[in-house]
């Protein structure tokens, strides 16, 4: 681990941010528990998530199970192909995942995009080793292994049920019902904040890659041929980007470009992913990411997914490395078309004209009295083919005769016998199948980046300190409340203080143990904000100090106008030099 990850991890332990779970039975690998502090961290941004994503947004919220049945996996694809590359060490019997082996010892980036059988000879021409016992892996072999946690659903083992891997799925597999709920109008979307489960191979670097984590997942699904995203909104927004022209030329780097540049260059492909990463960049920067260690990375065309037009991850620096904290892509209709052809249910919506329109629809109405006859056993197919293919190629029944394919044999048919014609129809509007956006954030490598970022050394009278310059937003506790000394009534005046602050909605935490400056100081540590102290002054005027965090600068402020104070710092209504 990198000294930052390090002194993270040892901060996070001490001051009640995470720990390795169950420790007291050795531990296991990949689960975390967040303590006091970062849970009310991890709460906080995921309100702040909320807060853009959804309510901002007039998006819609749902929460689905974390177990679902094997069908929606058969569906979604996971359970065929939602696989990481293991490799076993033949001394020790360590698993390890192999594409990460190959990365961390060639100069290969991206190693997931390159198939098992290279990656075993890469393992073999670069001679790797076991990195727990050093054992030579060459030759040993590479194989897919299936990242989603099975389960029963009730006794037995006849239904089988997955931890879901993602959230999103849980979103998909409802859309009949949720496009019913936003009355067919296009476009709409659906957020999810929940646990996402992955049996990692090799869960590493704390909350950077774990079995159990929170995603907030956004399905924002809309009307290919219409709907356009208010890119208005965002064009001004600079933002860094990694494309893969960069990525694939030597000095390659970091190019910071409007979203309008972005787009007219074409370096970003498509206008509703511009927007998402438009629109997410101030809000990285409103929970507290560093966008000196912050960059937009366009996939390569070995990562992107087969279904998916564009793919962009934000991804922040830490301890040296990148770390991909979302990934925005557009979808298209894949999702949607799986899930349709597995469970036989209407994923489309109907999208009314604002005038019935009358089209020309090319029909046929196969005579089986003459296909029968002609074709025996093979008449039914052939007229069902014949249907199939008036709607892909009416320009097949130009002839004398049409040719159909059944069973990869040829049959010619008479055009009289198709029956095929040309009718006037009248419609009302058309069934369409949406394509869908989607901001996918993993909310434990937000808090993990969010803390990394924050943490800041100065010093302060002659003596280092260490603090965390989070946010006010999400920062766990927003006001410290002490009294100068446990005596002379200062003490129940603080605890009235501290009282009537939670009172007025504000995270209070209230420390009448040892010196004022150690007070201080580990409230610092932890990233609150504001401190509030109640002295001898306080008997004779009704004020208290207020300190602020990150310049240790302090300013006296009446009680009476404590809370409504406090609150406006918080919010960003009101700023410390104002006071
Ligand atoms: P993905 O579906 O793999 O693109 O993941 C979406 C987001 O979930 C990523 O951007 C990460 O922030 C997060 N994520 C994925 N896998 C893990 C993991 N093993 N541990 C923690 N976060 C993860």
């Amino acid at each position: 681990m990198s000294d930052e990850g390090e002194r993270l991890t040892e901060l996070a332990k001490r001051r009640g941010f995470f720990l390795q779970s169950a420790n007291a039975y050795g531990g296991v690998s990949g689960f975390y528990t967040y303590g006091p502090q970062g849970a009310a961290l991890k709460d906080n941004v995921e309100d702040a998530w909320r807060d853009r994503y959804v309510t901002r947004e007039g998006h819609m919220e749902i929460s689905a199970p974390d177990v679902m049945p094997e069908a929606v996996f058969e569906a979604s694809g996971h359970l065929d192909g939602f696989d990481d590359m293991i490799i076993e060490c033949p001394e020790c019997g360590e698993s390890h995942r192999a594409d990460h082996l190959v990365e961390d010892n060639t100069d290969i980036e991206e190693a997931e995009s390159i198939s098992t059988d290279e990656i075993a000879d890469l393992i073999a021409d670069h001679d790797l080793v076991c990195p727990t016992c050093g054992t030579e892996l060459a030759g040993e072999p590479v194989d897919d292994f299936n990242l989603m946690f099975e389960t029963n659903i009730g006794p037995g083992s006849s239904s089988p049920g997955y931890l879901r891997p993602e959230t999103a799925q849980g979103i998909f597999v409802e859309f009949p019902q949720l496009a019913e709920y936003a009355r067919n109008q296009l476009p709409f979307g659906v957020a999810q904040i929940g646990k996402a489960y992955r049996n990692e191979i090799s869960p590493r670097k704390s909350l950077i890659r774990v079995r159990e984590f929170t995603q907030a997942e956004l399905e924002h699904f809309i009307d290919p041929e219409t709907d356009e995203p208010p890119l208005e909104r965002v064009e001004d927004v600079t933002v860094p980007l990694y494309s893969v022209a960069e990525q694939e030329s030597e000095d390659g780097s970091v190019q910071e470009r409007t979203i309008r540049e972005a787009v007219d260059e074409g370096i970003i492909g498509d206008e509703w992913v511009a927007f998402y990463l438009g629109l997410s960049k101030a809000w990285y920067e409103r929970i507290g990411v560093d966008m000196d260690r912050f960059r937009y990375r366009q996939h390569l065309p070995g990562e992107l997914a087969h279904y998916a037009a564009d793919c962009w991850d934000a991804e922040s620096e830490l301890g040296g490395d990148w770390v991909e904290i979302t990934g925005f892509a557009y979808r298209g209709d894949y999702d949607l078309k799986k899930h349709e052809s597995h469970s036989g249910e209407d994923y489309t919506v109907f999208k009314q004209y604002d005038e019935p329109v009358t089209v020309e629809r090319p029909t046929v109405d196969p005579d089986m009295s003459v296909l029968g006859p002609e074709f025996g056993g093979a008449a039914g197919d052939i007229g069902a083919e014949l249907e199939s293919l008036v709607e892909r190629d009416p320009d097949a029944f130009d002839g004398d005769t049409v040719t159909v394919v059944v069973d990869g044999e040829e049959y010619t048919v008479d055009i009289e016998a198709t029956g095929y014609s040309v009718e006037e129809v009248t419609e009302s509007g058309e069934h369409i199948r949406p394509h869908v956006v989607e901001p996918s954030f993993g909310v434990g490598r937000l808090v993990y980046t969010v803390l990394a970022h924050a943490h800041t050394t100065d010093e302060v009278d002659g003596e280092e300190r260490s603090y965390l310059a989070l946010p006010p937003e999400v920062a766990p506790t927003t006001v410290g409340v002490f009294p100068l000394m446990d005596k002379d009534g200062l003490g129940e005046r603080a605890r009235e203080v501290a009282s009537d602050l939670r009172g007025a909605g504000l995270e209070v935490t209230y420390d009448d143990s040892g010196a004022i400056g150690r007070r201080y100081r580990r409230q610092d540590e932890v990233g609150t904000p504001f401190c509030v102290t109640v002295d001898y002054e306080t008997q004779e005027d009704g004020t208290v100090t207020v300190r602020e965090r990150d310049t240790t600068a302090q300013q006296r402020v009446a009680i009476d106008d404590l809370g409504e104070t406090l609150t406006a710092l918080r919010d960003g209504d009101l700023s410390f030099d104002e006071l």
